[in-house]
């Protein structure tokens, strides 16, 4: 067994530290939680096991294990010795995962016990955006170290986008070359809300790695070399690597290398979707995707499928003659047949199609396994459909959302998933709760597990994509791991002292000693007159809501403008609010607050105006003083723009002015 005398010497460095600092460690000192253990009396301490005893033995393979998951295992630690028993070499890599975990916390001694352990889900996985900022080989290694430590299984690396066509492969070898490079204008103007980017040539010289001009131009791609390092050091760490290649959209980066790629008609200049009905598309991405089959051994590719807008596709000759011939009525039809054709290919291949949920979008093909990211109901729609799922939403696993109050935070996508919403999901109950009476536990067996996707579009240096994703990686580690039932106090303990052990590791952690937390504000209930108010909306277009409880329920806006339980969006133009208050009572005070988020593309109002009344028919104009309104944008901000009133009234009128999509309001107080 030699493998097993190599791992021992790896353990041994974490178990050599002198046994007067024992803090001894138990099992719950781990993330992932394992799934069961019992203590037992003793403490196992290496520095007192003479030599000639064996301090760690490997069983695998035995008879006598019989969990079949693939990575179940059980570690038995004695003050004699440890033995690890699993099925395969996977779970007892798994196994030493633990065992270094709790070496690290009890400085080398570890509680006796009995520990019983299995994955709940096959896929634990982080997607990597490289594209839209590239990322250095050696930071993609780093995380493949994190990632093994606490036992995540796969790796989604989103290599093609609109911003470059990451790989260098041998069926078009100028096309990472070409589209590679660029001036990203979006990061680099705190007012600018328009994405730029610009494509620039390769530069003289560059071999591959990431480049960098003084933060203009920017850019890089993989060798295939690179790919094979990367893709050995992850097997080394029983971690697959699925690789997407995006199609139709996203694929803006191609115009420059395969022009011929886009649909007819002059709208293809600005689009970044191609044409699905040429032969020539199919060609090329049939090319790719063979290539790429054979340099990743993983069973999945990822075909993307997400975002395509398909307008282009209404005004091109050849869609159009496809969808006529072919009787198909709309263009979502016309995406569909594009999909199930790639996914015969890539069946062929022997390699299984993911998509984004928009695959579902015109019907989905046979076999695709569908990540879902726009929330929960394309993940729902699977599984209720039998189809395989990764649950991926949004609103608990983008991790290019900011992680603590936006503004000590770098600039992010989204405010705010801080880790204990992210620790909070749990992808069954999720499913359960949409799908409802139509939900059995047969279904649940098609949740493959979890996953987080860290897109870089505010991403550019390695240790700010780091500082994403560790702590909260951790949490997504857990829920698809442990069955146990979830401690957020524990695993909060122990994500701060893993953290320290990754940053040893040279990885760069978000710091949760300085965790502001939610918006203090937002916690309490404030005083008001709106509590049997009624509220009713009227956006610029004339349609009108009547139910928004949550502008008058008395809580200010937490850092997430994306809880629909506190905030609320406008839309653009002219929108009115009337408040009635049920009677006739004294004012002193009213309010509105909101948010402005230029990266949302979410704006002060350029004008508002209050105006009071007593029986709705003659209104009075409230003074407000607009020097409140904040000077000059920043990436995020919360305010009340108010004004003192004395009088009595019983309707309150707020009419704004907004641009772009509006602005994100929470409360309108009134006293
Ligand atoms: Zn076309």
């Amino acid at each position: 067994m030699k493998k097993s005398v190599l791992t021992l010497l790896a353990l041994g460095a974490a178990l050599t530290v002198p046994v007067s600092l024992a803090a001894q460690a138990g099992p719950d000192v781990v993330i992932p939680a394992v799934s069961s253990y019992t203590l037992t009396p003793g403490t196992f301490a290496p520095g007192e096991i003479s030599r000639d005893n064996p301090a760690l033995t490997f069983r695998i393979g035995d008879r006598k294990f019989r969990d079949t998951t693939p990575g179940a295992y059980t570690l038995s630690i004695k003050p004699k010795g440890i033995t690890v028993r699993a099925a395969d070499e996977r779970g007892a890599f798994y196994a030493l995962q633990t065992l270094r975990q709790m070496a690290d916390a009890g400085n080398g001694v570890l509680s006796c016990c009995e520990v019983t352990d299995r994955p709940r889900y096959p896929h634990r996985s982080l997607m990597f955006d490289v594209v839209r900022h590239f990322r250095s080989k050696e930071a993609v290694l780093r995380q493949l170290d994190a990632m093994a430590l606490v036992k995540m299984s796969r790796m989604h690396f989103h290599l093609t986008d609109n911003e470059g066509f990451r790989i260098r492969l041998d069926c078009c070898p100028d096309v990472a070359p070409k589209t590679s490079f660029g001036d990203a204008r979006f990061f680099h103007d705190i007012l600018s809300t328009t994405y730029s980017y610009t494509p620039a040539e390769e530069p003289e010289g560059y071999v591959t790695g990431t480049y960098y001009d003084d933060g203009k131009v920017c850019g890089g791609y993989y060798s295939k070399d690179d790919i094979r390092e990367i893709l050995a050091y992850a097997a080394e760490r029983h971690i697959e690597i699925i690789p997407e290649i995006e199609m139709p959209g996203h694929n803006r980066a191609l115009l420059k290398a395969r022009p011929e790629l886009f649909c007819t008609g002059d709208r293809h200049t600005r689009d970044n979707v191609v044409c699905v009905t040429q032969e020539e598309t199919f060609a090329f991405f049939e090319a790719v995707l063979k290539e790429v089959a054979e340099l990743f051994p993983s069973e999945y590719i990822h075909i993307g499928g997400d975002e395509a807008s398909k307008d282009n596709w209404k005004a091109c000759d050849r869609c159009r003659e496809t969808m006529a011939r072919e009787g198909l009525t709309s263009v979502d039809q016309l995406q569909s047949r594009f999909i199930r054709r790639i996914e015969k290919s890539l069946n062929a291949m022997g390699k299984k199609l993911i998509g984004w949920d928009e695959i579902l979008e015109g019907g989905l093909s046979e076999n695709a396994t569908v990540m879902s990211w726009r929330g929960s109901d394309g993940g729902a729609k699977s599984v209720a459909m039998e189809h395989d799922v990764i649950m991926t939403p949004n609103t608990y696993y983008y991790f290019d959302y900011c992680q603590d109050a936006p503004y000590k935070e770098p600039r992010a996508f989204n405010a705010c998933l801080p880790l204990d919403r992210v620790y909070s999901y749990d992808p069954e109950k999720d499913i359960a709760g949409i799908l409802g009476d139509a939900y059995t536990p047969e279904l649940a067996k098609h949740i493959l597990g979890v996953q987080a996707n860290l897109w870089t579009e505010c991403v550019i240096t390695d240790p700010h994509f780091e500082y994403m994703l560790w702590p909260r990686a951790f949490a997504v580690a857990e829920t698809g791991w442990s069955e146990a039932p979830k401690d957020y106090n524990r695993f909060r303990r122990n994500s701060e002292r893993l953290c320290g052990r990754l940053r040893a590791m040279g990885i760069n952690c978000f710091d949760l000693s300085t965790e502001v937390g939610e918006r203090k504000a937002s916690l309490t209930e404030i005083p008001r007159l709106t509590r049997d108010a009624k509220l009713s909306f009227r956006f610029s277009n004339g349609s009108r809501r009547d139910h928004i409880p949550q502008l008058t329920d008395g809580h200010l806006g937490g850092w997430s403008t994306r809880d629909s339980t506190q905030w609320v969006s406008s839309g653009g133009g002219k929108v009115q609010m009337m408040l009635d208050l049920g009677k006739v009572q004294p004012i002193h005070y009213i309010g509105v607050e909101m948010a402005e988020y230029p990266l949302r593309k979410r704006f002060f109002p350029k004008k508002m105006e209050i105006d009071v009344s007593r029986d709705g028919v003659e209104f009075t104009p409230v003074d407000i003083d607009m020097t409140q309104w904040p000077e000059g944008r920043k990436d995020f901000q919360i305010v009340t723009v108010g004004t003192t009133v004395s009088g009595e009234a019983r309707y309150v009128r707020i009419k704004m002015d907004l641009i772009r999509s509006g602005v994100h309001l929470s409360e309108v107080i009134v006293n």
